[in-house]
């Protein structure tokens, strides 16, 4: 595979919850932001109904886990979080969510797209499908002259981005060494409180068991001595 020459120095992450991101792929972006890489979240909903606590009401579980993000994406070193404010667990490929993605696309610029394999075997969750799908409709669109035209005006031009990794695959292709960035990837990923509890040792050891083996599966699957920790994406690279 010819690999680019050109800088891919601006980096979107696509998800459908708070958290996806800490969960998905945070020790490469970590990797990536201490390399210099400008990285922005979009989160398409607030994760307004990740609890089964009647007390608390949507619009306060929404405020709580956007503030649990932003403290994520701090320790992370990401720039800049977005978010769309669409209903958790509701989550569809619209026409209006690729309209809002393209234009972001087209507004920020990223090289790299990473989001959520929609096509892994048995992923069940509805915004998970929803949102991989609606990030890949939206770089497909964002290249187009004449989709979307009216977001032509002024400096916008259609953007094309470079590469795409999809995170929570069953078919990587792609693995980044994590090695130098677990700890800070699962101080990262505490930060989501309200989804993970405090001191949460058992998630901690499971992220670890898991990065291990995915170092394994690099290991085998490149032939090469593989790593420590790793997380694995299927990376597309669009010429
Ligand atoms: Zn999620």
């Amino acid at each position: 595979m010819t690999e680019t020459t050109e800088p891919l120095d601006r980096v979107m992450v696509i998800g459908a919850h708070p958290d996806d991101p800490e969960f998905g792929c945070a020790g490469t972006v970590i990797k990536w932001a201490r390399a210099g890489r400008s990285i922005t979240y979009v989160l398409l909903t607030s994760g307004d109904k990740g609890s089964r606590d009647p007390g608390l009401r949507p619009g306060q579980l929404a405020a709580m886990r956007e503030d649990e993000q932003r403290a994520a994406a701090e320790e992370i070193g990401v720039e800049q979080v977005i978010f769309l404010g669409y209903p958790d667990g509701l989550l569809e490929n619209t026409l209006d969510l690729r309209r809002r993605l393209c234009g972001l696309l087209r507004q920020h610029q990223p090289h790299i797209v990473m989001t959520i394999d929609p096509w892994r075997t048995y992923q069940l969750h509805p915004d998970h499908r929803a949102a991989g799908q609606a990030a890949l409709d939206a770089i497909y669109a964002a290249r187009e002259w004449y989709i979307f035209p009216e977001q032509l005006i002024g400096d916008v031009e259609p953007w094309g981005v470079k590469e795409a990794y999809l995170f929570w695959t069953g078919n990587a292709d792609y693995w980044e060494d994590i090695t130098c960035c677990i700890e800070a990837r699962i101080a990262a990923l505490m930060c989501h409180t309200s989804q993970v509890g405090e001191n949460n040792e058992r998630l901690a050891e499971r992220i670890r068991e898991r990065s291990r083996k995915t170092g394994e599966e690099a290991r085998e699957k490149l032939e090469e001595e593989g790593y420590e920790y790793a997380e694995g994406f299927k990376r597309f690279q669009f010429r």
